[in-house]
């Protein structure tokens, strides 16, 4: 009997050069681009992920995939919660910040590529995203609540940005300790999770 291989997913961690880079821009939305996000979406949830970056599964191109629940509260909606919730998962190409409230929250993060460790990052409440769809439709919405702040999590992503790099002093010294380790154990495995599926 001949046994399948089992499909291999990797997502890379932080000190990971890919982590570091900008993304580049997708230009034509193709059968690749689709088995990337379907690709990254399974990871994601194999990972137990709310959303995940291209960079993160080892790909330098501006594409995104998010399964975001919208807020508990009717009445607290943001305008893209109650447009883009109801059709997650979503894979977001070429997504964009075109616009952030004045106003911010703060928030516990956390990150596939960062496991375990969890730290509060300060960010605008609300932000205005643009992204094209993988059916090529151009979406342009304010976003709040947890799905405007994970829009802006993976959005840095594709500016090798991670959420441990917007930390107030105080809080990245209470993770220094944890996030060295995590590098130091980076540089042991290649900087990879790797789950079997
Ligand atoms: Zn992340």
């Amino acid at each position: 009997m001949i046994f399948k291989d089992k499909k291999t997913y990797t997502v890379f961690t932080g000190g990971a050069p890919v982590l570091a880079q900008k993304a580049r821009e997708i230009t034509e939305i193709d059968d690749e681009v689709k088995t990337l996000a379907a690709d990254m979406l399974q990871a994601m949830y194999l990972f137990n992920g709310i959303g995940l970056a291209a960079p993160q599964y080892g790909v330098s191109r501006q594409l995104v995939v998010i399964d975001v629940p919208a807020d508990d509260d009717e009445a607290n909606l943001s305008p893209g919660e109650r447009l883009l919730c109801p059709l997650m998962p979503l894979a977001l190409v070429n997504p964009s910040i075109v616009a952030a409230s004045g106003e911010t929250s703060d928030a516990d993060e956390g990150c596939l590529s960062v496991p375990d460790i969890y730290a509060p990052v300060v960010r605008p409440a609300s932000v205005v995203v643009k992204f094209t769809t993988l059916g090529g439709e151009n979406v342009e919405i304010e976003c709040g609540n947890l799905l405007g702040r994970c829009m802006q999590h993976e959005i840095d992503h594709l500016h090798g940005i991670l959420f441990t790099d917007r930390l107030a002093p105080a809080a990245a010294k209470k993770i220094a300790g944890e996030l060295a380790d995590l590098k130091k154990r980076g540089k042991k495995n290649g900087f990879c999770r790797i789950k079997k599926k």
